[in-house]
């Protein structure tokens, strides 16, 4: 039953075992009946959900033949049966009983007083304190001794005759080994498995399904002997094991990861409360595999790669504005330069420690070997720069200049033009031009824009800032009026320019990208707006947007 879309296999033996379905239907057959109250002697089942939904219907458990209020009703016996002595106790109330003991339990009650009949002790393999054990205890005629395993043998007598029984429930591997013991110290001895079939069914199958699966989510009852026991077997075949009793208790986090998740379940609980984790299950990864294409952005945008890529359009831009040709190797040396910066540069990177080198280390040799294909006035400066760019940090705790307010979006913005104005225009000799510092002087107050509009979405964001960030040196209202006035000049020069008739299909679609540019002041200053993935998405794609602008002119134009 495995579902190959979301890696959840359900186990097909899962629900309530014969002898639970068989007192369940039979208590709400008396209750429907109309034969109230009925009192269940001890809890059903260990099963919160459906003592609760029991209780509702007047049907009570009860853990002492008082507690039945007037003598009026039915009592049920449970599942797990009682002792001959309680029976005969419970004949004698007066009252309706109903026997639901399971058929399976009665014939391990058959065998022990089949032996004890003549004269073998008996020793049963489970837990001492359950109801089901209790029960078998009284067929024993007061030779019956409960170990939990192997290695309680030792506390054993020696014995003439012995009879080995198991709890129905009981792990096989534990009973086996035990009774293995229990001869060793017998003259006679007769070993009766008497574990249940579904509850050999319901193992094999656990464990044919749990050893392959990353996650099993074993659902049940805190309290049921039998859910703890299938938990346990679950623990020693699975790596990691869930135990709760209903959907209410799943976190995404713990069921997203694993590449398969087995869910079973102990035999008292109902069918309906395992659909429910089940489908929880299920939604919750169906809806996180649709958000997957989300969490590759969300890599991309953090890892810096987009920043990078921007950059490269960036450089397209300046590349048109100053007329230097295009060369794809100089859209990667911004690509490698900024992405090496600013991951090197990035708080959170800090706390990566060892894994923050290694991308950080790469993408500056590989910086320096595109570097190293131009001139020495394009790989020395980009060496230099690359070097001091990185240790920014370090440096700016040793060097008070680069605390001044204000400095560090002013070298993210002079960082930038170095990779997307000054290395296009020294590898292509246009240093000297007019357009080429045009150009650097566009790309300078774009980058500076958005490095203070990113600090001050930082700061909603309680990232802790610096007096060398814009922002947090002069204010908020003095960032946001900065930001105005810059938008305000860059839109004059180009109307200029447009009036001056100098590249002007270029100029106008540039024209055309301070609408973006403007957009992304409203954005960010509507509100307090976090720094988010969107956001930063939304902020460097006006470089994105602003290429296709450029790329649009060499085609109209
Ligand atoms: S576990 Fe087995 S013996 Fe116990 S009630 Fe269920 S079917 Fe019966």
């Amino acid at each position: 039953m495995k579902d190959k879309n979301n890696g959840v296999i359900v186990a097909p033996g899962a629900g309530f075992c014969p002898g639970v379905k068989k007192a369940i239907d039979s208590v709400l057959r008396l209750e429907a009946e109309g034969k109230t109250p009925v009192y269940t002697i001890g809890p059903l089942i260990h099963n919160k959900q459906v003592t609760d939904m029991l209780e509702q219907k007047g049907i009570r458990a009860i853990d002492e033949l008082k507690q039945a209020e007037n003598k009026k009703g039915v009592l049920v016996i449970r599942a797990h049966g009682i002792t001959p002595d309680f029976q005969k106790e419970v004949q004698a109330q007066g009252m309706e009983v109903v026997d639901s003991t399971c058929p399976l339990v009665k014939r391990v009650h058959n065998v022990i007083n089949e032996y004890a009949e003549q004269g073998y002790s008996t020793v049963i393999v489970g837990d001492g304190g359950h109801a089901e054990v209790i029960g078998l205890l009284g067929y024993t005629r007061g030779k019956g001794y409960v170990i939990a395993n192997a290695d309680e043998v030792k506390n054993l007598p020696h014995f003439d005759k012995v009879n080995v029984v198991s709890q129905t429930t009981q792990k096989e591997e534990i009973f086996l080994k035990a009774a293995e013991a229990v001869k060793a110290k017998a003259d006679t001895c007769v070993i009766n498995n008497t574990i249940c079939h579904p509850t050999k069914q319901r193992q094999k199958e656990t464990v044919e399904l749990a050893k392959s699966a990353d996650l099993v989510i074993v659902v049940g009852g805190k309290h049921s002997a039998n859910t703890a026991r299938l938990a346990k077997l679950c623990g020693e075949l699975c790596p990691k094991v869930l135990h709760i009793e209903s959907e209410e208790e799943i976190n995404a986090e713990d069921i997203l990861l694993p590449k398969t998740i087995f869910i079973t379940a102990g035999a008292s609980t109902p069918n309906w409360v395992i659909d429910k984790v089940a489908q929880k299950v299920k939604s919750l990864r169906q809806a996180a595999a649709v958000k997957w294409p989300a969490k590759l952005w969300g890599f991309i945008v953090d890892n810096t790669l987009y920043t990078a890529f921007a950059a490269s359009c960036l450089t397209y831009v300046c590349m048109r504005l100053s007329g230097a040709k295009n060369d794809i190797k100089l859209f990667l040396l911004s690509f490698l330069f900024i992405f090496t910066l600013t991951f090197a540069n990035k708080k959170d990177s800090v706390k990566l420690k060892n894994a923050f080198f290694i991308p950080v280390i790469t993408g500056g040799v590989l910086t320096l070997f595109t570097a190293f294909n131009y001139h020495i006035r394009v790989w020395l400066p980009t060496a230099v720069f690359l070097i001091l760019g990185a240790a920014a940090y370090p440096l700016r705790k040793k060097i008070p200049l680069l605390r001044l307010p204000g400095t560090k979006d002013i070298f993210t913005a002079l960082g930038w033009c170095f990779v997307c104005v000054y290395t296009p225009a020294a590898s292509q000799g246009l240093l000297m031009s007019k357009s080429a510092w045009l150009a650097f002087t566009y790309g300078l107050l774009l980058v500076f824009m958005r490095s203070v509009i990113l600090s001050i979405g930082a700061g909603y964001k309680d990232i802790m800032l610096g007096k060398e960030n814009f922002y947090k040196a002069f204010g908020l209202t003095a960032s946001k009026i900065t930001v105005w006035l810059m938008i305000a000049a860059l839109t004059a020069v180009l109307v200029q320019l447009l009036f001056m008739d100098w590249k002007s299909g270029l100029v106008f679609m540039l024209l055309l990208g301070q609408v973006y540019t403007i957009s992304i002041a409203v954005y960010t200053y509507r509100g307090r707006k976090p720094r988010t993935t969107a956001s930063e998405t939304f902020i460097d794609g006006q470089f994105l947007f602003l290429a296709f602008l450029a790329f649009l002119a060499g085609r109209i134009f």
